[in-house]
């Protein structure tokens, strides 16, 4: 099934007055899709697969299914699998009977329930489960038993609201690795909704990135990280996150574009230069890993202020006159606190953003 939302608006009256919680967006989903919605908490994800699955009626816009129009059918009319934050097994009946349920409300005969509910619990791993009740079954047991519950019905496309977020990292890992399973096997749309980038850039074949009811772009994993379309998306994607700092342009010709930042040149390599002139004010933006520090050689200076550890690797922030920059180092540095450091750009596409619009200008 593909899945088509066009102009889709979504407004809520509250006493405040009107809350515009999803501002006019459009995406299409391919059959066999892992597709993401990544933004900050209350930029409209939730509402937008609310709607999708037939719980909110949109204010205007369309939403269709392989084609055809969905936009004002009742959510049983929809033959969707939904997975929410909250498991909400049922703690009164058994894991069989809490698998085979969806298969119940659609009066499906009691031996044909069993029997898809055994092959669900097959496809997760969880058949000697199944006579057991949810209070027996540990954290993860019971997200699988929600994960069969939610294939058993043989759904057209699985609509998933940060149904990770209530488990500790390891379990978090490790029921990932489930979803995407069970998607690779029963190749159907998935939308999956995630304040996480990390959880999106993961998982998904494509991410849409939502910001204050609007998409923000829409891009494999590698398009948002590498080709930012503006500056939200560009902070917003990869971790630690990007540096940005201002400056003035002095020179641009080919992929050189050097730029004035508080007095000094700073030379850049960018992907193509043309879309800037001299004398265009812009944002640097540059990831930590494509910057270096040396003791003596580079454009920039500033004086490290702190050392801290992220996973295998350090993280230095330095202070100088272009303000904050932080640098991703091997732990086995000789780097110090204190220490008054030059900076050297490295990456051969430099990121730069119109300093009003926060575009990308390449
Ligand atoms: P989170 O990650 O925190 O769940 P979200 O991106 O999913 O956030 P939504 O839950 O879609 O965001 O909310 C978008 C906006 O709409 C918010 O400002 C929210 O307060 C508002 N909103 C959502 N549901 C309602 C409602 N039923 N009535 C009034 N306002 C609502």
């Amino acid at each position: 099934m593909t899945i088509e939302v066009s102009s889709l608006r979504k407004e809520f009256s509250s006493p405040s007055g009107t809350i515009t919680a999803v501002d006019g967006i459009d995406f299409s989903i391919d059959e066999g899709d892992f597709f993401t919605f990544v933004g900050p908490s209350g930029c409209g994800k939730t509402t937008t697969l609310r709607c999708i699955a037939g719980l909110e009626t949109p204010t205007s816009g369309s939403i269709r299914f392989d084609g055809e129009d969905m936009t004002g059918k009742p959510a049983h009319k929809r033959n969707l699998a939904m997975m929410f934050q909250n498991i909400a097994l049922y703690p009164h009946m058994k894991v069989k009977e809490n698998i085979s349920y969806p298969l119940k409300v659609r009066n499906v005969p009691k031996q044909k329930r069993y029997e898809n509910a055994e092959e669900a619990a097959d496809i997760m791993q969880i058949r000697e489960l199944l006579e057991k009740y949810p209070g027996e079954l540990s954290g993860g047991q019971q997200q699988r038993a929600a994960l069969a519950r939610t294939i058993v019905h043989e759904p057209e496309a699985f609509l998933m609201d940060e149904p990770l977020s209530d488990l500790d990292a390891k379990l978090k890992v490790e029921i990932r690795k489930e979803i995407q399973r069970v998607h690779d096997r029963v190749k159907k749309p998935t939308i999956y909704v995630t304040h996480d980038q990390e959880e999106a850039m993961t998982m998904s074949d494509r991410i849409a990135v939502f910001n204050d009811g609007g998409i923000e772009q829409i891009g494999t994993p590698n398009e948002l990280y590498q080709r930012p379309a503006n500056r939200f998306v560009a902070n917003f994607i990869g971790n630690p996150s990007m540096n940005f700092f201002d400056g003035t342009v002095n020179r641009a010709s080919g992929e050189t574009v050097v730029v004035s930042v508080d007095g000094r040149d700073v030379e850049l390599q960018v992907v193509d230069s043309t879309p800037v002139g001299v004398g265009d004010e812009i944002t640097v933006g540059v990831r930590p890993e494509d910057v270096r520090l040396d003791r003596n050689d580079g454009d920039l200076e500033g004086e490290i202020t702190l050392i801290e550890r992220i996973g295998k690797q350090m993280l230095a922030t330095i202070e100088g006159p272009q303000g904050e920059i932080r640098v991703t180092l091997p732990a086995d540095n000789s780097y110090g606190k204190g220490e008054v450091i030059r900076l050297a750009i490295e990456t051969r596409a430099t990121h730069l953003f119109d300093s009003g619009s926060d575009d990308v200008v390449t």
